[in-house]
């Protein structure tokens, strides 16, 4: 197992993230290190179904009153209506300032138990436990929390750091491979962005990558993490260096939102980045074999290579 410190301007609120397996055993040292007097654990319906039953001995280990809230999956539940419902059941439960929140979960559960913590009774801490590798090597890590509203995606959120992030790939091992390829597309922006050795590892390693091998996805998963963590640092709260992350998302969140939310957020991403080479090259002269190296990526990734121009106008 990894151990990668965020350190942040306030040291108060640099964390470590840990990766690899045994990061999960780490939950009962950070609750009891913050003096939790409670977890809630917020997931969603499937991943409550999958992982729950296993995690009973782990939670029986933190020391404190453990309690459960789940919402229904999907992105259509990123919304302040589920952040309503489940502050409502926490607070009929008890749950106080002083407890801890866990956002088990992948990146709509870690969105929306972020946000929620960052509003409930003004702010509790969060532990996030990444469920998919797009959550794992992204959204739990550098505090961006929030949910969408009818005028399009992340519109309402806060900035509220995790106290630690928990990457273990034992979450991993049953990953569709449809959401591998979500987090891969992820991954694949970082490493296209200068993450150390990851566009390497990606481009030596697809087939495994997607075969679901914990090794090398942990492997990604460092390395994707590392760099995140370096980015978040240099510009917590995104004024500038920070937006390189969003590469892929302008024209991605759009299709997201055009379709309704069919359209999984990793794949609109994927499709996104490759409008986003498209306009490199035409408008900003990025090298031709430069963009046909990172579509062919996406390709063997098994992602969407192009974005669909139709009824869109780039003039
Ligand atoms: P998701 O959370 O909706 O998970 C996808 C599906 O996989 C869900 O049905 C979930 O129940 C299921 N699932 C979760 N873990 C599983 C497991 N281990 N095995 C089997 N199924 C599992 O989607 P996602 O792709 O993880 O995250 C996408 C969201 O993350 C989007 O809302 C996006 O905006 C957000 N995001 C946020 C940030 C950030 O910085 N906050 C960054 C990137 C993406
Ligand atoms: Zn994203």
């Amino acid at each position: 197992m990894q151990e990668i410190t965020l350190s942040l301007s306030s040291p108060s609120l640099s964390y470590p993230i840990f990766v690899g397996a045994g990061a999960l055993r780490e939950l009962p040292r950070v609750v009891k290190e913050h003096s939790a007097t409670s977890l809630a654990v917020i997931s969603d319906e499937v991943v409550a179904g999958l992982f729950f039953d296993g995690l009973v001995p782990l939670f029986s280990e933190v020391g404190t009153r453990v309690l459960y809230f789940t919402f229904q999956p999907g992105e259509r539940h990123k919304s302040l209506a589920t952040v309503e419902e489940l502050a409502r059941k926490m607070l009929l439960a008890g749950v106080d300032r002083s407890a801890m929140v866990a956002a088990v979960g992948g990146g709509v559960v870690g969105d929306v138990a972020g946000f929620l913590a960052s509003i409930y009774m003004r702010g509790l801490k969060v532990v996030q436990v990444p469920t998919t590798l797009l959550a794992q090597v992204d959204s739990s890590i550098g505090g961006k929390t929030g949910v969408d509203t009818d005028a399009g995606k992340n519109l309402l959120g806060t900035f509220h750091q995790p106290t630690a992030v928990l990457a273990d790939p034992v979450f991993l091992a049953g990953l569709p491979t449809q959401q591998l390829r979500e987090g891969l597309a992820e991954a694949l922006k970082a490493g296209l962005l200068g993450a150390q050795g990851l566009l390497e590892l990606i481009e030596e390693s697809a087939d495994d990558l997607l075969a679901g091998n914990g090794e090398t996805l942990t492997e990604l998963v460092a390395k994707a993490a590392a760099f995140k963590a370096l980015v978040v640092e240099a510009d917590e709260r995104e004024s500038g260096h920070r937006m390189i992350l969003n590469l892929g998302h302008t024209l991605g969140h759009a299709l997201e939102a055009a379709s309704g939310y069919e359209l999984s957020h990793g794949f609109a991403v994927a499709s996104g980045m490759a409008g986003a080479f498209k306009l490199s090259r035409d408008i900003l002269g990025l090298p031709e074999e430069d963009e046909a190296r990172a579509v062919s990526l996406l390709g063997r990734l098994g992602l969407p290579s192009i974005f669909p121009s139709e009824g869109f106008s780039f003039a």
